[in-house]
């Protein structure tokens, strides 16, 4: 992405999402990757999540309308150029940020465009979200995002359908649009069946295939965190969606390659090489 000169205003991007105490996925995979991209990141908290390389052992939910205010005060001062969520955690937040984000122009029908990442539990298969919390992201959240981006899991709990295949992906890709979202992802990085990734992209109209080697890494927390804030900055850069979705895939592959060690579980998926 092309960087502001130094002592430039650069971009900015959003991240409307959850901590993670480990530093691996969450607000920090968001902010460390939007700097790399060399934009800016500002940050709307929406729980704090307890957990480290092994699992998240608990998490604490901010107030809406504090998770709201956040959004609104960025927005009138600093102005942003995307915006992205992650961890939601409740009905109430999703609510509460799909009212702010209307209210203020984030997603379609306004001018800022909108990632938005539906992350329901961890790779350990820790909850990130609260069960009753999935048809506020299905019916309010989704149908304003540009772009949508659940892995596996959230895909089979926002479509009933099990991605299996090529032909399951397929299924899957149109099911999501059908919950209203611009452009809808499915992620095949997750199925161990070859040794590409092949990730489906779909509007409606077009069905995108992007497939990049798939690396092995036992170090893969926060990967989804990785790949959709790298594709908020693109969009931010005016990138049409097709062409920020291969940035965030290239992003994502160098950064599983740049993965380490930490701790005793997932070390983070990370830019820094
Ligand atoms: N913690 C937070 C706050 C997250 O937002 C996410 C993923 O989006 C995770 C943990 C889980 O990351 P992973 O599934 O890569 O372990």
């Amino acid at each position: 992405l092309p960087l502001a000169p130094s002592g430039t205003t650069p971009r900015r991007v959003l991240t409307i999402a959850g901590t993670d105490s480990g530093g691996g996925a969450g607000i920090q995979a968001d902010s460390r990757t939007i700097a790399l991209c060399g934009l800016h990141a500002c940050v709307a908290v929406a729980a704090v999540t307890v957990q480290n390389t092994v699992g998240v052992s608990g998490f604490h939910e901010i107030p809406p309308a504090v998770v709201a205010d956040q959004v609104r005060t960025v927005v009138s001062d600093i102005g942003i150029g995307a915006a992205k969520t992650g961890m939601l955690a409740s009905t109430a937040i999703i609510e509460a940020v799909t009212d702010v984000c209307t209210e203020v122009g984030i997603g379609r029908g306004g001018s800022v465009p909108l990632v938005v990442d539906p992350v329901s539990a961890s790779m350990h298969g820790d909850s990130l979200l609260h069960a009753d919390a999935l048809d506020a992201l299905r019916t309010r959240l989704i149908p304003l995002a540009t772009i949508v981006t659940p892995n596996l899991d959230e895909v089979r709990l926002l479509t009933g359908i099990d991605v299996e295949d090529e032909a399951t992906a397929r299924r899957a890709a149109e099911a999501l649009h059908a919950l209203g979202a611009q452009w809808a992802v499915v992620k095949g990085g997750h199925l161990r069946t070859s040794s590409s990734s092949t990730d489906l992209l779909f509007d409606g109209e077009r069905m995108l295939e992007f497939t990049n080697p798939r690396i092995d890494t036992g170090n893969d927390h926060g990967g989804g965190d990785t790949l959709a804030a790298a594709l908020a900055c693109a969009l931010a850069h005016g990138y049409a969606v097709p062409d920020a979705f291969e940035f965030a895939k290239e992003w994502v592959t160098k950064s599983l390659e740049a993965a380490y060690d930490l701790g005793h579980g997932h070390g983070p998926v990370s830019p820094l090489w």
